[in-house]
Parts: C-alpha cells; structure tokens; sequence
C-alpha cells in the first residue's frame, strides 16, 4: 500500500518502490534512453483502453478528442511533457497505479535486479515501467483527468524519493494524462527535441497512435501484419519484434500467415532468442496481441494460443471477429477457435520446417523452449506431429547437450525393439549411473535421458509414439528385451541349483529389511552392481514428483533385486550357507539395502544410512584388529 502521511495530501511509496526508485535514479544507465519508450508504451495502453471503450458505446469524457500523443521538449525550461488522450486516472488510480506495485512476483523482480542484472531494458516488461522516468527526472508531475465522467481532474508530483502528493488540477482539464518531467542536469539532452526524435523513432515507431514531437507527427503506423510477405523485410521484422516483445534482441525465427477462407486473419508470430519466463516465475507479459479490424482488443491474450506455446510473441487479426465483444466471451467465439486450429497446424508444419531445414535453429530453438514445448504431450488432437518435435538426450549422444528426435530413435533401434525406453535423473551422470541401465548398455538399447521434470509427465503422458510404447527403463521386466541379444556373451543367470540357494538368501534378506521393501527377487537385469531398487509400475523419479506433491503419502516400499553373479552376493551366499544368523549378514544386508536407495534417490532416513556404515566400518576394523593382533605375536 502507499500509506498516507502529514500533510494530507501525502503518500509514502509502497517499500518495494521506494528500493526500485533508489536503484534508479542512484546509478547511470547506457540505455537511460528507454524512460521514454515506457512513458509512450502507458500512453498508447491508455488511448488503446479509451478506444475499446468507445467503439463499445460506452459514455467517455471528452468524446471529441482525437486519440494521440503529443510530446513536447523545452530546452529552455529543461522540461519534456508527453502527453496522451487516453484514459486517465482517477485521484485513486494516481495513488495506486503510480505508489505501488501491485503484481505478485515483481518484489522478486526489484530484488534480481538490484543484486545483478540491472537490465533496464527488463523494466518495461515487469510492470514498473513507469518509474523508470526517475532515471532522468528530478521531479515529475502527472495531470490526470479519468474518462470516467464523473471523476475530476488530480495532480501527482514526485520528486522520486521517498513521498508524492496529490492535489486539485484546473476544472478545464480534458480526458487523458500529462506527464510533464523537470530534468536532472545530466540528463537535459532529453529536452532537445532530435534527441527524443531518434528515440522514438528507435523504439516506439509501431506505436498505432500518432505521435506528435512539437505538433508534427514523427511515427508511420504500419501495421506489417497485414502487409503482404514480399513487402516486409528482415529488419522490419526484426523492429518490430523488438518493439512488441520489449527485446533488444532479433528474434530466432517468426511466421507470417494470412488467410481469406474459410476465415480472414493474418498473424505474425515469433519465437523470441531467450526464454522469457524469468526467474521461475510467470512473464507478465507474455501472451499475444489480439486485433480485431485493426482495434487492439487484448494486449496480453494468454488463452489464444495453447500454454505449450506461450514462447511466442506477436500479433494475430482477424476482420472476421465482432468488434463490440467481451474479452471473457471472445474466447468463446466459433470463427476464433476455427482461427485458432489453423494456426496450431501452422505452427507445428513451421516448427518442423525449421527442424528438417535449418537444425542449428532448431537446436536453439529446443534449448531455450524445449521444456514449455514438451507440456505440449497433453495437445490430443496434434500429439503426434507435437512428439516428433522433441528431442531428449540420450544414451548414443556423446555429449548432455545433444539431441535425438524420437524418429531417429526409431530409425536406429534394432528390429526386435518395439518399444522406446527412457530412463530420468537430475543429471546425465546420474542416469548413467543408474543400474537400471546396466542391461541396456550390455545389449546396446539406446535409452532417452530425461533431466527435466516435466518428462516424467511428457514422455508417459505420450503413452506411445508411431505405434511404439514409451516405457521407462527401471520399470520394464527384462523378459521384456529377451528377445534383444547381448553384444558379448553375458550370461546374467545362474544354474537352477544356485538359484535355489541364492533364493534362499534373498528370503533371508528379506528377513532382515522387513517393511523396508516389497520383496528381495533374483536380478536378470544387473550386469556390474550388486543390487537395485525396483518400482512397481512407477519410474523413481515419477515416485519423487507424486511425494512432492502428496508429502504427506507414504512412499511405496520397493522391490530389491540382487545380482546373481556379482561376487559380493556371493560371498554372501556364503556366508549365509555356514551361518544363516551371521550377524556380518544381517549388517552387510542393510548396507546392501541403504547402497541401493541412494543410487535410486529415496534415502528418507539418513540417521539409520549412517548408523548401517558405521556398524560395518565396526566390523571391518575389528576384524582387522585381530588379524594384526596375530600377525603381531
Ligand atoms: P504497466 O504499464 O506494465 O502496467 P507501468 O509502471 O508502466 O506498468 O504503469 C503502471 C500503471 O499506471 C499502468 O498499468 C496504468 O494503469 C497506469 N498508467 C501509467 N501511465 C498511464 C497513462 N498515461 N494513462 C493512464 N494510466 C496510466
Ligand atoms: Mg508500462
């Protein structure tokens, strides 16, 4: 809240603002340049606002006025008006929209970008665009008169520290919103009227209402979606990708569509160079500009497009739609869910287009959206063309940062394979480390890597690709693969008689781990290790998702499978055939148990870990003391 203080008609900034204010106006910025463009950017929003509401029929104040901007320089005074017709703001929305920040998530914000980044080219994209005038200004006062008819005219002034005051503006002023700023010395180049000219010409050229520089009007208003493709160049894509997306980077790649039947819509769509969803938190400007013969009727359209693809920045129009509707019942409309199928499908045709002809791009493209793009799995009516665009890395990739598609996947596997096996972990370390794979590696199956969270609802979300089954690895029975030869002579098992014996030591293992998992089972499975966990139907790492969200479930105990021809197991059988109460068993057993869970990742009692290896280290050091004991005499 911006909390009143004395006189009366003085506020305090709402904390986070006041830190915002202090980092900028306290530092020198080289691209102090883009308090402009946001001041331009809150006008046009504001006459966009305004505009919606009269097509509407709705009662304005000031009906007559023309919708622009009007920017005035003074060198003389070292002053720069920007002035709009838009809005307004009523003496509450002064208080509110110009003392606090009011979305959730920009507290994070204010604090990245105090301890790093820095980045004023961010600001305009996390809502507090407007303060960024305190780079420049050493006093600011916003004249405001609401459309609301019944609203009067308010003053705003700041000098940008800790307070701003509100009072009485004269009765004749009109509809819309002033912002007359007294400049710091070191910054008065931006009262000359060149300097501004440049900068809006650099950011805000796109603007579609007028904008006048000393009563001449300096912007084109273009709107290069509805040019025809051969008209449009590289560049004028790229501007105007800058200015839409608040970037100051090209863009990787964009489409432009247009359409006449069934439906009118032209649309042009990019696919930014950098994820934007910062800090793990939502872009507050994601979305996509939604134009209805030419009238903005959402700036920010998060529903138009699936949320698999809210990557995308750009802008989409159709003169097909009725103008005089909802935002909410929009949605809602047949023409524009028609438009919205069609640009899906285009989409995807695009997205594979770049994969087959440009892979570098793609490859880019992947790293930076690949993980929204995989939320995608739960697309039904495109789940095929969505699944041949990813990629995961694998057990044939040499490197953590290469990718398979599953049609390649496909193309190499041996004939005998006819399903698709991934294996997730955090890291490609530890997946390779996984026993589970032990059997993969020995008959060469490649195995999909999978470090990203989302995969373990993607890839099983899937449930199958090309007529292929999508299995993880530590959930298969290897009878699965039995037909798959190995590629040297292995042999897991062991003659029927040993396996009666180490049978028996599996049940006395069992004994020993009681409710600490499910079974003790013969491994067919396990080439080098010892011993591993299996889940029962469900992959570990899906067993962690589903505990993180329910903590309160108890986790399903597992099964443990042992080597039958590991020497360890051996040995223990061994053991286990002089004296089945060995207390050495009982201990090696539940340190085999406890290796086990931590390769799997589900240790929940590192006390009982840790007690179990030092009861054995008790053991080892004894025996070795006796051992020196005798060799000593
Ligand atoms: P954002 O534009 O992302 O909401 P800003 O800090 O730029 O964040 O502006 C904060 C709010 O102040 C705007 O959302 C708007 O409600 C209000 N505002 C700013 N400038 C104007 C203007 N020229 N006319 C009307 N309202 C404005
Ligand atoms: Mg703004």
């Amino acid at each position: 809240m911006a909390e009143k203080t004395e006189p009366a008609n003085r506020y305090e900034f709402q904390a986070e603002v006041r830190q915002l204010l202090d980092i900028l106006s306290h530092s020198l910025y080289s691209h102090r340049d883009v308090f402009i463009r946001e001041l331009i950017s809150n006008a046009a929003d504001a006459l966009d606002k305004v505009r919606f509401k009269s097509i509407k029929n709705e009662v304005i104040s000031d009906n007559q006025l023309n919708f622009e901007i009007n920017i005035d320089c003074d060198e003389k005074e070292k002053t720069l008006t920007i002035a709009d017709t838009g809005i307004g703001m009523s003496e509450q929305e002064l208080i509110e929209n110009l003392g606090t920040i009011a979305r959730s998530g920009t507290a994070e914000f204010v604090k990245q970008f105090a301890q790093e980044s820095q980045d004023v080219n961010l600001i305009g994209r996390f809502g507090v665009g407007f303060y960024s005038v305190f780079m420049a200004a050493t006093r600011v006062e916003v004249t405001s008169k609401s459309a609301h008819v019944d609203e009067p005219a308010k003053i705003w002034t700041s000098e940008g520290t800790g307070t701003f005051e509100i009072t009485d503006a004269p009765t004749e002023q009109k509809r819309g919103t002033r912002i007359k700023i007294y400049l710091r010395e070191d910054a008065s180049d931006f009262a000359q009227a060149w300097k501004v000219r440049t900068i809006i010409e650099k950011y805000s050229n796109f603007v579609p209402f007028p904008i006048k520089l000393n009563g001449e009007q300096v912007n084109k208003i273009t709107a290069i979606w509805r040019e025809p493709k051969a008209n449009v160049s590289k560049e004028q894509y790229n501007e105007f990708y800058k200015f839409i997306a608040h970037q100051s980077e090209d863009a990787l790649s964009w489409m432009h569509l247009s359409a006449d039947v069934p439906i009118q819509f032209n649309a042009l769509l990019f696919i930014p160079k950098t994820n934007m969803e910062f800090f793990g938190m939502d872009s507050p400007d994601e979305g996509i500009h939604l134009f209805v013969r030419r009238i903005l009727i959402d700036a920010h359209d998060k529903d138009f497009l699936p949320k698999y693809m809210r990557f995308l920045r750009g802008v989409i129009e159709s003169d097909d739609l009725p103008l005089n509707i909802s935002r909410e019942t929009l949605q809602e409309n047949p023409h524009l869910s028609k438009i919205k199928n069609a640009i899906i499908g285009k989409l995807l045709s695009h997205l594979q287009d770049v994969a087959k002809n440009d892979p570098e791009t793609y490859s880019q493209f992947w790293k930076q959206h690949g993980r929204i793009f995989k939320e995608g799995y739960n697309d039904f009516s495109n789940k095929e063309k969505v699944a041949s665009l990813m990629r995961f890395n694998s057990s044939k990739c040499e490197k953590g940062d290469e990718w398979v598609s599953l049609d390649t996947y496909l193309e190499r596997k041996p004939l005998e394979q006819d399903a698709i096996y991934y294996l997730s972990g955090p890291d490609r370390k530890s997946v390779e480390n996984n026993p589970a794979l032990e059997i993969f590696k020995a008959k060469e199956i490649e195995v999909l890597y999978c470090y990203d969270p989302i995969d373990e609802f993607a890839l099983p979300g899937l449930i199958e690709y090309q007529e292929k089954k999508i299995i993880s690895a530590d959930t298969i029975e290897p009878s699965a693969i039995e037909k798959i030869p190995f590629k040297e002579n292995l042999n897991l098992e062991q003659s029927a008689k040993k396996k009666k014996e180490l049978d028996q030591l599996a049940r006395r293992i069992k004994d020993i781990l009681g409710d600490q998992v499910e079974d003790v089972k013969l491994s067919s499975r396990l080439v080098n290790s010892p011993a591993v966990l299996v889940g029962q139907g469900m992959s570990s790492q899906m067993e962690k998702m589903m505990q993180f969200y329910t903590p309160n479930a108890k986790p399903k105990p597992k099964i443990l499978e042992i080597s039958q021809r590991h020497p360890l197991i051996l040995k223990l059988l061994a053991m286990y055939k002089k004296d089945a109460q060995d207390k050495v068993l009982t201990i090696a057993a539940q340190n085999l148990f406890f290796s086990a869970a931590l390769l799997d990742g589900s240790i929940s009692d590192p006390h009982a870990m840790a007690g179990g290896i030092q009861s054995l280290m008790q053991e080892v050091v004894e025996l070795y003391t006796i051992k020196s004991d005798e060799s000593e005499e």
